[in-house]
């Protein structure tokens, strides 16, 4: 279908053009460049609070929020604060600093499953370190994750079910050698069965089994509180370690994360985006007694050069604090659920096969009604009709993230009439293509 474009986007298109020349699709990162919507990615000039501006002069109120990290929105005073005077005493010194031990010291003290933490750089490092730690504290080789959850781009972890009925995978991505891709298994989510199964024939060779507790990269695939609990008594039962990808759900459901929301403890946790307050970040962190394996206390080594990086740390600080404040997050779980509950009735008024679902802060627009628990039962023209939903809220001044598979954030800086434009413009949308969503 034709769209109609009402914002001027000549400066971002000019720039995509010459970013094109220099990056792999013109970007850093590859949902970024809007393949799964239309038109050039908007580059985008500065945020405050629920604000981003692009170059064009173009605002939007962003739901994105740099895909996770923003949870007090753009810019927040404090972290902007803390940033500037760290950075007036330096970048990097390669030494341990103060910022590291309170932010340990924070940390640790408010979240019931962390003893011991590292920081690293990303997600990404976060989560292999683990992986690697899991590896070297239990002696065993092979790792299982689920069907459905991203845990950035390690190779392991690039990993898709292959077919049989034990998975061991098939990697996900060229460059990932089928040696290491196989020796992941793939399973699905919910699937008790399947693994119990698994975990009765394999226990001997398996070192860890890693989740997202929230999953949160394929839609929003929340699972039963008894299916977690159920995965600690597995993995207690086999002497394998369990591993909580909190990457994205740590310190956005709760400060202690999906296991404190769900009251389930992991050995291991890896986080990420929130922990850094909108700065490159990544850690993990959990038992004491598996932390004290990684070098220099044990064998596993690990490393960074801008690991704990002190500005990065100053403004995890600057954030933690923050969402430490009593009643942040019932708030914020409010005006979530006042969002999902208006577009619900829309949908509902306007008999579209659309609903709005959250959990806490993190929300999800589908393209089907009742509850999912795997990726593939998400409905398969999705992608199609998110993309109307897209270019269309671009049209209304509405950010989200360009794909139909990325869930949206709500802020503490949007306000209630924030809220309200946005269920305004979905109302607009909904009126208009009713056909297309039915
Ligand atoms: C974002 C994310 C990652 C990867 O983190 P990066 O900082 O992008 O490397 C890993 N796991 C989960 C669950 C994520 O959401």
């Amino acid at each position: 279908m034709e769209f109609i474009n009402h914002i001027p986007r000549t400066k971002s298109e000019k720039l995509f053009k010459r970013a094109k020349k220099l990056f792999p699709g013109g970007v850093n990162s590859p949902v970024r460049a809007f393949k799964s919507v239309s038109g050039a990615p908007l580059f985008i000039k500065k945020g405050n609070g629920s604000r981003i501006w692009d170059e064009d002069g173009n605002v939007f109120i962003d739901f994105c929020g740099s895909w996770g990290p923003l949870i007090l929105g753009h810019n927040n005073e404090e972290i902007q604060k803390a940033v500037i005077k760290a950075v007036r005493n330096g970048t990097s010194f390669g030494t341990p600093t103060k910022y590291g031990v309170e932010i340990g010291e924070l940390i640790a003290s408010n979240h019931r499953y962390i003893e011991k933490m590292r920081f690293v750089s990303s997600g990404t490092e976060a989560v292999m370190s683990a992986i690697r730690l899991a590896r070297g504290f239990t002696g065993k080789d092979k790792i299982i994750k689920f069907e459905g959850c991203y845990h950035g781009h390690v190779d392991s972890l690039m990993v898709k079910a292959g077919s049989g009925l034990v998975t061991f995978g098939t990697s996900s991505s060229a460059g990932v050698t089928r040696s290491v891709a196989g020796d992941t298994i793939v399973v699905s989510l919910n699937d008790l069965h399947g693994l119990t199964t698994l975990l009765e024939s394999h226990h001997q060779e398996i070192a860890c089994l890693i989740i997202e507790p929230v999953p949160a990269n394929n839609g929003l695939l929340w699972q039963d509180q008894n299916f977690l609990a159920w995965l600690r008594k597995l993995c207690d039962q086999y002497g394998v370690l369990l591993i909580f990808d909190e990457v994205i759900s740590g310190f956005r459901v709760g400060f202690e994360g999906a296991a404190g929301y769900y009251s389930v403890a992991p050995d291991l946790i890896t986080f990420g985006k929130i922990i850094g307050g909108g700065m490159p970040v990544g850690a993990y962190g959990g038992r004491a007694d598996i932390m004290s394996m990684v070098a220099p206390d044990g064998p596993v080594y690990q490393a960074g050069t801008l690991s704990g990086n002190p500005v990065t740390l100053a403004a995890g600080i600057a954030a933690l604090k923050q969402l430490l404040v009593p009643g942040f997050y019932e708030s914020l779980n409010e005006k979530t659920a006042y969002l999902v509950s208006a577009l619900n009735r829309i949908f509902l008024a306007k008999n579209v096969d659309m609903e709005a679902i959250h959990l806490g802060s993190i929300f999800w627009l589908k393209f089907s009604r009742g509850r999912i628990f795997t990726a593939d039962q998400i409905s398969s023209t999705s992608s199609q009709k998110f993309k109307i939903i897209h270019h269309e809220l671009l049209q209304r001044g509405i950010y989200l993230g360009p794909s139909s598979y990325e869930v949206g954030f709500v802020s503490n800086s949007h306000t209630r009439q924030d809220l309200d434009v946005f269920i305004h413009a979905i109302d607009e949308i909904v009126n208009d293509f009713q056909s297309h969503f039915q």
